[in-house]
C-alpha cells in the first residue's frame, strides 16, 4: 500500500494462508483478502456432508442442515483466541433419513463468533472466482522458475540482511530473464533507455 500510494489494496493468497486472525487483520488494515477455504475436517475425512452444506442464519444464530432441520447452539468453547460455538439437534438427527451421510451419532457444526469475516470473503470469492486463477498464473510462475529452473530451492546466506541481498539478486535475474523472454534483448535495452 505504501509503495503504491493507495489506502486500500486487495490481497489474494492460496489455501495455506486461510487463517481467520489474518483475514480479520487484513480487513482492519484496509486490505481486502481473497483466500479460498481449505476443504478439511473430520466430517470431510469421513465423507459426510461438509460444513458448506449447512446454512447459517445470524438471527437467531442457527444452522439449517441438509435435512432442513434447525441446529441450535449447544456448547461454547475456544479455538485459539476465538470463541467457538457448536450447534446441534440431537433429536432430529436420531430420526433423520440422511444420518448415514452426515454423522455416526448426531451432528455438531462449529462456528466462530467472529466468522462473519469469512462469510464476507466467501461472498467476494463467489462474485470474483477468476482472481484465484490470476494469482496462480502471475505468482506461481516466478516461484516455479526461481526454484526449479534457477535452482534457488534454499537460501545460501544466513541473517535477514544477507538473505535480502541474495533474494534481490535472484529477483533481478528473474526479471531480466523474463523481460528478455517477452521483449528480447533489444526491447529490454530500449525500455531501459526509455
Ligand atoms: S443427521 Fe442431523 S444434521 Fe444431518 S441432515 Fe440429518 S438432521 Fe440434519
Amino acid at each position: 500500500m505504501e509503495a503504491l500510494g493507495v489506502e486500500r489494496i486487495e490481497a489474494v493468497a492460496d489455501r495455506g494462508y486461510f487463517k481467520i486472525e489474518d483475514i480479520e487483520a487484513c480487513e482492519a488494515a484496509g486490505v481486502t483478502p481473497y483466500v479460498p477455504k481449505p476443504v478439511r475436517g473430520p466430517a470431510v475425512r469421513e465423507g459426510f456432508f461438509p460444513k458448506e452444506a449447512f446454512r447459517f442464519d445470524p438471527a437467531p444464530a442457527t444452522f439449517t442442515c441438509p435435512g432442513g432441520q434447525t441446529l441450535r447452539p449447544c456448547r461454547r468453547g475456544r479455538s485459539r483466541d476465538n470463541v467457538k460455538i457448536d450447534y446441534s439437534n440431537r433429536q432430529a438427527c436420531m430420526a433423520c433419513s440422511l444420518r448415514s451421510r452426515c454423522t455416526k451419532t448426531y451432528r455438531h457444526v462449529s462456528r466462530l463468533e467472529n466468522e462473519a469475516v469469512l462469510d464476507r470473503m466467501a461472498a467476494r470469492l463467489a462474485a470474483r472466482p477468476e482472481v484465484l486463477d490470476q494469482r496462480s498464473t502471475s505468482v506461481e510462475h516466478p516461484f516455479g522458475t526461481i526454484k526449479q529452473w534457477m535452482h534457488q530451492g534454499a537460501f545460501l546466506m544466513r541473517r535477514l540482511e544477507c538473505v535480502r541481498g541474495e533474494f534481490s539478486r535472484t529477483a533481478l535475474v528473474y526479471n531480466m530473464r523474463r523481460a528478455i523472454s517477452l521483449v528480447d534483448v533489444p526491447g529490454l535495452i530500449a525500455a531501459a533507455k526509455g
